[in-house]
């Protein structure tokens, strides 16, 4: 995923970096154990983030059982800006952010051919108006679709594009370190490190919007296998009686939940185009058309989620993506599709909810950015 090459860093210190990142505030006490570490390795590992300016001292805490204060480790959050970059069929979507991915400004550009230098030319606009490429210490960029370890977008049906080497062209037209990621993988780890799952171990993400997306994090580790950015639970089935999809598949997850079917659903019923935002206003007043398109969406997201928590046994899901507003007009059929689907023995299932809606993806890829950037902080 990263394209540059880093100086080397210890695997403690990059630890130790991602630890205060991930958890900062952290008693010095807690950073040890948690990594094993002695106090004097601790200090020797953090001189060089503070000679950079990366780590500070917090408020004093009182550290454990003992009572003798201590100040904790954090980073400086401003330290170091980034910018994260979405691209969808016709738009490059980005934000700045800082260490934590936290969005300082966004900007998009359109683009009106697929073509790379057309993409790469929405890429740079984007960067020129979030203040030039000089401002950041690196790029991220995701997209729906396959890309290899180097940053290569192996295929990306929505662009047309087969073995594209987006990595190389976006580091020698803005001179960045860059990171290219499929956009769920990076929206997880976003989630994993700066969102709704911070510091949680084990966990799915499910994402609603465009289509349905998947991503997984199993022992503190996001999952990417050459799969994952195939896109395969978009298609799984959940309803039999349901819609057929654009690949022919009756009442799969694309069918029953993605934004594009939901609304076409309700535009035939009701004989004139509507939004999506105004397909959950409908169902909310009651309208029947777009109560039953709602309520069908609903069971299916409740069967999707039990489904997803049974197979990967987690008991975590975070939900997130633009369309996940959703949730706000699906109860009670929601709850008793996901409650029908589990094991009353089962882990309680904690759903979290991201509604930061589109502007999460463009996070995301800051984020994946962020922790390839930690190869080279502090060296
Ligand atoms: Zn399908």
């Amino acid at each position: 995923m990263t394209s540059q090459v880093s100086p080397p860093l210890s695997d403690s210190a990059r630890e130790l970096a991602r630890e205060v990142i991930v958890r900062g505030p952290i008693s010095r006490g807690e950073l040890g154990r948690r990594l094993g570490l002695s106090p004097a390795s601790l200090t020797r590992l953090s001189k060089p983030f503070f000679d950079q300016g990366i780590f500070v001292e917090g408020a004093e805490l009182t550290d454990g059982g003992v009572g003798r204060p201590a100040r904790p480790l954090d980073v400086r959050v401003d330290a170091l800006t980034f910018v994260g970059i979405k691209i969808t069929g016709d738009t490059a979507v980005g934000v700045s952010t800082d260490l934590r991915a936290n969005e300082l400004h966004h900007a998009d550009a359109s683009f009106t051919s697929t073509d790379l230098p057309a993409v790469l030319d929405a890429i740079e606009s984007v960067v020129d108006a979030l203040g030039g490429a000089e401002r950041f210490a690196g790029i991220g960029v995701s997209l729906g679709g396959n890309v290899t370890g180097d940053g290569v977008v192996q295929r990306a049906p929505f662009l047309a594009w087969r073995d594209v080497d987006l990595a190389k062209a976006v580091r020698d037209r803005l001179a960045l370190p860059t990171t290219v990621e499929n956009d769920v993988v990076a929206l997880t780890a976003a989630e994993h490190w700066f969102g709704a799952a911070r510091g949680r171990t084990d966990f799915a993400v499910i994402t609603v919007g465009a289509g349905v997306g998947y991503g997984l994090v199993i022992n503190d580790r996001v999952i990417r296998t050459h799969d994952v950015g195939l896109g395969l639970l978009g298609h799984f089935p959940l309803d039999p009686a349901g819609p057929v999809c654009m690949e022919g598949h009756r009442g799969c997850s694309t069918a029953m939940l993605s934004m594009p079917s939901m609304t076409a659903q309700v535009a035939t019923a009701l004989g004139r185009p509507v939004s999506y935002a105004e397909v959950l206003e409908l169902a909310a007043a009651g309208n029947a058309a777009a109560r039953a398109v709602v309520d069908s969406a609903g069971r299916a997201l409740g069967h999707l989620v039990a489904a997803v928590s049974n197979i990967a046994m987690v008991s975590t899901v975070v939900l997130a993506g633009e369309g996940i507003a959703l949730l706000d007009v699906i109860d009670p059929v929601f709850t008793a599709a996901l409650a029908a689907d589990r094991d009353p023995d089962a882990s309680p299932l904690e759903l979290l909810v991201d509604a930061t809606g589109f502007t999460s993806w463009a996070q995301g890829a800051a984020a994946v950015a962020i922790q390839d950037s930690i190869g080279s902080l502090g060296s």
